[in-house]
Parts: structure tokens; C-alpha cells; sequence
């Protein structure tokens, strides 16, 4: 089955919202086997939405929509598709009584203008809203089908998955629309698609998208409306194929933080965890002591900013950072010893490097960035030459920093 969603509000438009129902509504869709085929947003106005429906249902002849169904002014999306199916208006006492009980528990009691939230266009089925006062609406008939959701996006979720799911479900055909994604670190897009090769023919019906953020390459693989035992049986497949073709560089599946990976690795070997971090200030620490229970493994850290710190807190020897300067490698060396020593951790990393914007030479343009790890006695030492603007050098800097360890972990 293929669908538009239409989403209904000015200030979608003005981008004073952002529309997480789209997203939502797709993904939950997907699941039942329902493809998204076309997202349009449009604002309150009687003609910007009766026209955004009614392409939608020559389309497909489905539309879902969000918003425009609440008791005020601006919210005319119900008349506006009463009108399209020529299903006037009718007040149902029993909506009534439900938006009187809700507002009753409360403590309040509904204005006249709430009145209009018990009028169903003739032939609706009202989608019993639990978690608001506005009802959704269910409407099949010529020309199509109409599902009209709230726009706040907890009762439009709810409404989704509570009432709006399992009828679209019942209906389909038994296929799915499914995804499993491999995430992987430390190889650009570029790279890892000329490994990955001529993939695309070996995992069809499957499709593979590659979805890169700051450093990390999401690969993810679909399934379209496939029967649910197939869908899995092939992502399956897909997913060990992918994972062998980008061999180290494969950390995880789905929302999997590479910091998660790093504790982990860090528990199975008994391992604790210590930071010394110049440029990064702190964000590597901030990434491993995001994921709960991390306190087991991470011991803490120093944000060596200045070179004073790193000469006074991680004795790097000031004839070093002289020398050498503290973007080096036997700066971020000592840096790593230094904090080995103070902080008795088993793993220690070292971060310091140029984020600019100012602050490069020919010699160390922005982004220069050295990284050590200190494991089992043996100090390792690298440099990255990472690019974008400074919050991307830092993030990258610091999902290098966790890479590393991870590495060395596995290392032993
Ligand atoms: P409405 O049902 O039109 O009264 O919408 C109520 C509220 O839900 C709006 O004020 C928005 O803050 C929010 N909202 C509406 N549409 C969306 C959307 N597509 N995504 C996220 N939030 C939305
Ligand atoms: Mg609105």
C-alpha cells in the first residue's frame, strides 16, 4: 500500500516547528509494510490543504494528516476534507461525552468552542483519542482514504500505533518494509563504498544507503514489502556480508554509540579507563560517561587546555612543549604517560590538536591532530589531519579518540 502524508500548520512552514510527525509517521508505516511515497507540509489555509489532499489521493489514494484538529480558528482541516468527501459535518454525542469526562478529570469544563471537536465528517469512524481532547478521524470512501491525526506529536503518536497500525495492518498483505543498519567509523564514504564494491547487485531485492555523519558512515540496508520471515532471513544475510567487507572498521548496529563499544571492550579485558584531552575538552570523557554504568570502567580525566596544565598536571616536560609545541607527537605522548601515572588507569588517551578557526601554520594547518594511547606499558602515537569547522573537528577528534581505544583494546 503507498500513502502521502500531509502535514497541516503554518508554522511548519515558518519553521518555528519542525515536523517529527512526518518522521515518525514513516518509520511506524514502514513497519507495517505502508510506503511513504510523498511528504508535503502546508499551511492553515482552506485551499493549501484541500489541494495538498486531493493530489494526494490521486496519487495513492491514501492520505495521512497531522495537525489542524484542534477547537480553534486556525484549525480547519476537518471541514476542509468533509467538503472533498462531500461528507457534511455531524455532532456524535458520544464524542461529547468523552472530551466532557476528559476535561472533567481536569478539574475544567469544555468551552462551546470544543463543541466542534465532536462533529465527524458523515461516515467517519472517530479514532478514540486517550491522550488529548481532539479525536482522530478515519475516512473511506470517494474518492479514497483519509486518516486525520492531531498535530501534537504525543497524541498523534499514539494515535498511531494505537488505532491507525493495526488497521492498516489488518488490511496488507502480510509484507514488511524493514531496516538493520551497520554502523561503522574511521573510513570516509568513499573508501568503504569502494570496498563494499559492487554490492547492490549481490544483496537485492535488499537496497544500501550510505548515511554519513560526523565521523561515522551509517550503511543501511531495506527491505521492501517483503514478507516478514524473508525481510529478516535477508537483512540478516545482508548485514554478516556488509560487516565482513568493512572488517575493523564496523562497530555496531543500529543506535550503538562506538563509546559503548569501547566500555564494553574495556570490561571484557578488565580494563579501566583514564583521558587526557587538549582540544577536545573534555568530550571524550563526555562520551563515555554518557552511557549509563560507565563508572565501572572510567576513572576520569584531565582537560590539559593550556600548556601550563600539561606541564604542571600531566609532567609533560616543558622542554617538550618548547620544542616540539603542543600540537606533537611527543607532547601528546607524554600527555598520555603523564596521565597514566597520575590517574593509575590501564587505558589512557591522549588528545591535543588544532580546531580552529585560527591557529594553523603551514606546517600544522586546523585540524592537525595528534592522538596517543598508553596500554599495557607500550605508549602509541598517531596523527589525523581531520577537516570541517571547529565543533566538527572536535566531535571527529574526539570519535577518533574513542576508536583508538577501542582498537587497542582488541589489540592485546
Ligand atoms: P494542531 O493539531 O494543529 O493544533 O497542532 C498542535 C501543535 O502540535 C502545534 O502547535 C505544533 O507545536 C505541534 N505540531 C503540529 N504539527 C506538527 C508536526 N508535523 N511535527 C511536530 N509537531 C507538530
Ligand atoms: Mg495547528
Amino acid at each position: 500500500m503507498d500513502l502521502g502524508i500531509v502535514t497541516i500548520g503554518t508554522e511548519l512552514l515558518l519553521g518555528f516547528t519542525v515536523d517529527t510527525n512526518s518522521a515518525f509517521a514513516g518509520g511506524q508505516l514502514a513497519g507495517v509494510g505502508v510506503r511513504v511515497v510523498r511528504r508535503t507540509a502546508v499551511a492553515d489555509t482552506p485551499h493549501a490543504i484541500r489541494s495538498a489532499v486531493s493530489e494526494g489521493l490521486v496519487r495513492t489514494g491514501a492520505v495521512l494528516t497531522t495537525g489542524g484538529l484542534g477547537p480553534t480558528r486556525d484549525d480547519i482541516s476537518k471541514l476542509v476534507v468533509a467538503e472533498l468527501f462531500d461528507a457534511p459535518l455531524e455532532f456524535r454525542e458520544e464524542i461529547w461525552d468523552h472530551v466532557v469526562a476528559r476535561f472533567k478529570r481536569y478539574g475544567r469544563v469544555p468551552s462551546p468552542s470544543n463543541r466542534s471537536q465532536a462533529e465527524m465528517p458523515k461516515g467517519a469512524v472517530e479514532l478514540r483519542n486517550q491522550w488529548g481532547s481532539a479525536p482522530g478521524i478515519w475516512l473511506e470512501a470517494t474518492p479514497g482514504l483519509v486518516v486525520m491525526l492531531p498535530g501534537v506529536p504525543r497524541e498523534m503518536r499514539n494515535l498511531l500505533i494505537h488505532e491507525v497500525l493495526p488497521r492498516l495492518a489488518e488490511r496488507s498483505t502480510g509484507s514488511v518494509i524493514r531496516s538493520r543498519t551497520l554502523r561503522t567509523t574511521a573510513i570516509g564514504e568513499s573508501v568503504l563504498a569502494e570496498r563494499m564494491g559492487a554490492i547492490e547487485q549481490e544483496i537485492a531485492p535488499l537496497t544500501l544507503a550510505y548515511l554519513p555523519d560526523i565521523g561515522s558512515v551509517d550503511l543501511r540496508l531495506t527491505a521492501w514489502d517483503l514478507p516478514a520471515d524473508e525481510a529478516d532471513r535477508r537483512l540478516g544475510d545482508g548485514l554478516a556480508l556488509l560487516r565482513a567487507r568493512a572488517g575493523d572498521h564496523a562497530f555496531g548496529e543500529g543506535e550503538t554509540d562506538l563509546a559503548e563499544v569501547v566500555l564494553a571492550a574495556a570490561r571484557r579485558v578488565g580494563a579501566t579507563i583514564a583521558t587526557a584531552e587538549s582540544c577536545t575538552g573534555g568530550l571524550v570523557g563526555g562520551r563515555l560517561t554518557a552511557i549509563p554504568g560507565s563508572s565501572d570502567v572510567v576513572l576520569g580525566g584531565i582537560i590539559a587546555y593550556a600548556d601550563r596544565v600539561k606541564e604542571r598536571t600531566l609532567e609533560v616536560p616543558v622542554a617538550l612543549l618548547k620544542a616540539h609545541g603542543a600540537v606533537s607527537e611527543p607532547v601528546v605522548r607524554a600527555m598520555a604517560e603523564g596521565a597514566a601515572r597520575r590517574l593509575g588507569a590501564t587505558l589512557t588517551i591522549a588528545v591535543t590538536g588544532i580546531s580552529g578557526p585560527g591557529g594553523g601554520s603551514e606546517e600544522k594547518p586546523v585540524g592537525t591532530t595528534w592522538f596517543a594511547t598508553h596500554w599495557q606499558g607500550r605508549t602509541e602515537s598517531v596523527k589525523q589531519i581531520l577537516f570541517g569547522e571547529r565543533d566538527e573537528i572536535r566531535a571527529r577528534a574526539a570519535q577518533v579518540a574513542l576508536y583508538l581505544m577501542w582498537r587497542r583494546l582488541l589489540q592485546r
